[in-house]
């Protein structure tokens, strides 16, 4: 336990949701300051990020023990190259010290995010609070406070605000009365649907739908085809998947814009949907450490919201790599949060930045993201209807299912998962599989694929030869690969 004396500690007042009576101010505020920062181009955005680095540095030394234990002997004023990367297991190993609130404890955060009634509200009545999945190790816990989420929305409002956004926003007011729709892992307490209901509470007019992808597409199409939104949101999978049924005529929607978020848009998927709905297609950057790290433009690169983050592209040692170099992860700095700091954290993307300025003008720097991609999963009905599973619908229904974060699912064939688990004790393990089982049979059940065999692989999950990085669904043959060694049951287990 490190041995730094805090200065006392002092309640934040203000709540980090749209009821805070200064908070729509507060976030207009926000909104004009970021405007005239980045009418002052690159000279301006520089000076601001590195002031509130600055002042971020000194309140986390002054703050969090953890940090300030990791920063001593470093000068008051050192570089942000020479502070330590910081990783999320190592945070989360320490994570009362790191946190800058006292009140703020791992287990009371972990309580509340257990309790799936609660997404949405504020923790300790101050705090947006959500939890990211499990890919390589339990999940993340974040908290972001009230200066933090009003910064967010200003970027979004930023972004709502180019003129293609804006008009193509004012067209969906008038034409589809600025309903919106969200498909999204809407039962647990994630960063879109948390984020989503902050902000339906105060954005102008239109009513809201959420869709959750645990449900079968079939029902999404139906109630989209009701509802008629103007505005669509979702994973970019779920919207390749809505973009199909448009093209197939099953949906009929016309949608102003499409909002993608939460993984990696690819270039055919941008198309995919754009052709398909006619819409404009806003592409946002983000993770649960900091909800709006970058956002696209028309020319299809992301801008980085460098008044606000930090974000360096660096190899397998930390060390920086070069504008028009493939990244092998980055490092994230959020300027906008203070009650647990995220500097220089490793957030597991490859990233490249483009080496002369985007044709779109702006003066942010533009990149491109190579963030973990799960694969969308196909399977045959008994009556030969093929139906798509969505990674997030898959990884979702285990966690919520079995408690469990560190797995793979592996399409084996048109009616044949398999599951990959660490290694444990023969006991442990067989209590997991039966745990994720039954949590994988119900989502089948639900989209009517009772017939496909579920099946525990003897090898533990596999990282990714090309990205290094773990993909929880993976399809072998769209790797143009075999599902691997045959799945086999350990010792009394029962066949599924
Ligand atoms: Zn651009």
């Amino acid at each position: 336990m490190p041995a730094f004396a805090l200065p006392a500690f002092r309640r934040p007042t203000r709540r980090a949701d749209m009821s805070d009576p200064t908070a729509m101010l507060d976030m207009l505020a926000r909104m004009s300051a970021l405007q005239w920062t980045r009418w002052g181009g690159n000279a301006a955005i520089r000076q601001t990020q590195a002031q509130r680095l600055h002042d971020l540095l000194r309140f986390t030394r002054e703050r969090s023990r953890y940090l300030a234990e990791r920063y001593a002997g470093l000068p008051d004023d050192a570089a942000l190259e020479s502070l330590p990367p910081l990783t999320r297991n190592e945070l989360m190993g320490c994570f009362d010290d790191w946190v800058t609130d006292p009140e703020v404890t791992r287990s009371r955060l972990a309580d509340f995010l257990a309790d799936r009634t609660r997404v949405g509200e504020l923790f300790l009545g101050r705090y947006a609070a959500w939890r990211s999945s499990g890919t390589t190790g339990e999940p993340g816990l974040y908290l972001h406070d009230a200066d933090a989420c009003a910064t967010y929305h200003a970027l979004i409002a930023a972004a709502m605000q180019r003129p293609e956004v804006s008009m193509a926003w004012a067209f969906g007011q008038c034409a589809h009365g600025g309903r919106r729709a969200l498909v999204a892992a809407t039962g647990e307490h994630f960063a879109g649907v948390v984020t989503w209901r902050a902000l339906t509470q105060w954005a102008p007019g239109g009513e809201s739908c959420e869709l959750s992808v645990l449900r079968p597409v079939a029902e999404w199409v139906g109630r989209l085809n009701a509802f008629q939104p103007a505005f669509l949101a979702g994973y970019p999978t779920a919207l390749v998947l809505l973009a199909h049924e448009q093209a197939a005529r099953r949906l009929a929607i016309s949608p102003s814009i499409v909002w993608s978020g939460g993984e990696h848009l690819t270039a055919a998927a941008r198309r995919a949907i754009e052709h398909a709905f006619g819409a404009l297609v806003v592409d946002e950057y983000g993770s649960s450490e900091c909800l709006s790290i970058a956002v696209g433009c028309r020319h299809g690169w992301l801008h980085l919201n460098a008044d606000w983050v930090i974000l360096e592209p660096v190899d397998v040692h930390h060390r920086p790599v070069s504008p028009g170099t493939l990244s092998h992860t980055a490092l994230l700095t959020n300027l906008a949060n203070r009650v647990q700091p995220v500097i220089r954290y490793d957030v597991g993307d490859r990233v490249v930045f483009r080496p002369e300025p985007c044709e779109c003008g702006s003066a942010m720097p533009a990149l491109h993201v190579e963030g973990r991609r799960d694969d969308v999963v196909t399977l045959r009905r008994r009556d030969g209807v093929r139906v798509p599973l969505l990674p997030m619908a898959l990884t979702t229904a285990i966690e919520e299912g079995s408690g469990l974060h560190v797995f793979q699912v592996v399409r084996v064939s048109d009616d044949a998962l398999a599951i990959r688990l660490p290694d444990a004790p023969a006991r442990a393990r067989r209590a997991s599989w039966s745990a994720a089982r039954g949590a994988l049979s119900a989502l089948l059940e639900a989209h009517g694929l009772d017939n496909v065999d579920l099946s525990l692989d003897a090898a533990p999950p596999q990282v990714s030869a090309a990205s290094g990085k773990l993909q929880q669904v993976v399809d072998p043959a769209r790797h143009g690969v075999a599902a691997g060694p045959r799945a086999r049951r350990p010792r009394g287990v029962r066949p599924s």
